[in-house]
């Protein structure tokens, strides 16, 4: 039987069958816990006593292998294109550049039954969904076997992001030739997800050091992380915070996909520009100006089609339908509205899951799944490294637009390749 029939098939019988549920329920989130797959409660956001499974899905999501390997495949050109962008040439060149990014992918459903990978975001220094989350494909294959999904059960993978995305900063440590430099984490005080930064950690602990020579950025994407204090006493890590951030802006993602910006970037490599743009979906200007007036009567006579975008990152920022229109109204007349981007709204496939999470209770939920594709590099001079750093697969309930792990709608989830 398909792989997407069976699963679906024992989905169905299992969520009528009580007893047997609650105790797969029940082992997978002890597994959860005896592999590390930990979250810190929204609760007690600071506490290493009280934690919590981090959300997952009982079972993976069968996600078709050609737009996942477009891609992978795709992936080493954004390291390039970040890398270009963000460079300094007064300042950058001379220090050793680490990216650790995340580029986002919906499939989008068309109306003709074909589907294809769009781009959703690509994520510069708040790339974070990999760390206590590595080990979610024991779980989901022994999720799948004790359901009898034997065969099925092999189409997930193992992609040791961790040791990959460290692997760069490693790289980085080793290039700065100090024995005794340290990587200095730069992280948020309220610190919901520290046991995937000590996941890191953890890889990169058998060097020891005191002079920071590389500097992790898992800071800096909300406004209200650039205090006097962080300007003051971290200057230096401040232009580079921003430098990296500015890349990954919806802004500089809209600009990307006008006509000849890509081409400046890959001069001499069409082929390389063409399979960026394939991922592009369609990103419109909101500057004053005819372009942006066309944008402007064109999402608000069809809300429904896209998303309203400000330059936020972490989640639940957006605008979508009636409350684009809400927003366009007030803003459309003066410059605010240039701080927004409007972007084609992607239609993935809903799928009914069992999603885990504490104080959630059972029941198929619909969800969509977003696919994400890590990537590494380090720059000093030259390329040294660029790498992929694996996938992940991240779910929420298609009753929320928006979504976000630390805001509880984003559940972890893994590719069940078909
Ligand atoms: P953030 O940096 O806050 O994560 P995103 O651009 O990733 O911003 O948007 C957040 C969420 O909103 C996405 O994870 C996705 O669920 C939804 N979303 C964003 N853009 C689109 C789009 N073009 N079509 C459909 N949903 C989208
Ligand atoms: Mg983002
Ligand atoms: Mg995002």
């Amino acid at each position: 039987m398909p792989t997407v029939m069976a699963t679906k098939v024992i989905l169905e019988q299992l969520i009528t069958n009580a007893d047997r549920l609650n105790s797969l329920v029940v082992e997978a989130k002890e597994m959860a816990f005896q592999h590390g797959i930990l979250l810190r409660t929204p609760e007690t956001p600071n506490s290493s006593e009280v934690v919590s499974f981090a959300p997952f899905t009982l079972f993976p999501s069968p996600v078709p292998e050609a737009p996942l390997l477009q891609a992978l495949a795709v992936y080493t050109h954004f390291n390039t294109l970040v890398d270009k962008i963000s460079q300094d040439p007064d300042f950058l060149q001379e220090s050793i550049v680490v990216g650790l990014n995340r580029s986002d992918y919906m499939v989008d459903q068309r109306a003709d039954r074909t589907s294809s990978l769009k781009q959703i975001e690509i994520n510069t220094i708040a790339a974070g969904g990999f760390g206590v989350s590595d080990r979610l494909s024991v779980v989901h294959r022994h999720a799948m076997k004790s359901v009898g999904l034997l065969e099925e059960s092999k189409c997930i993978q193992d992609t040791s992001r961790t040791p990959r995305m460290s692997a760069a900063l490693a790289k980085a440590w080793e290039l700065y030739g100090q024995h005794k430099a340290v990587i200095l984490f730069l992280v948020e005080e309220v610190q919901l997800s520290q046991l995937s930064h000590r996941t890191i950690e953890r890889e990169l602990w058998k060097r020891d050091g005191l002079e920071v020579a590389v500097v992790y950025y898992r800071y800096g994407y909300m406004p209200d992380h650039y205090t006097e204090q962080v300007r003051y006493e971290y200057s230096l890590i401040s232009v580079l915070l921003l430098s990296t951030h500015l890349v990954g802006t919806k802004k500089v993602q809209q600009v990307l996909a006008r006509p000849g910006v890509l081409e400046r970037f890959f001069p001499d490599q069409p082929q390389v520009v063409e399979q960026i743009r394939a991922t592009f979906a369609g990103l419109y200007t909101l500057d004053m100006g005819p372009e942006g007036d066309q944008t402007v009567a064109m999402a608000l006579a069809n809300p429904d089609k896209f998303v309203l975008k400000p330059q936020r990152e972490g989640g639940g920022n957006n605008y979508f339908g009636e409350d684009i229109v809400r927003v366009l109204q007030e803003v459309k007349g003066d410059e605010r509205r240039a701080a927004y981007i409007l972007m084609d709204r992607i239609r993935p496939r809903i799928e009914q899951k069992i999603l885990l999470k504490k104080g959630l209770p059972l029941k198929l939920t619909s969800i969509c799944y977003e696919i994400g594709v890590y990537g590494a590099y380090v720059r000093y001079n030259t390329m040294v490294l660029s790498e992929v750093a694996g996938h992940t697969l991240r779910s929420k309930s298609a009753e929320y637009d928006d979504a976000g792990l630390t805001r509880g709608i984003t559940t972890f989830d893994n590719p069940l390749i078909i």
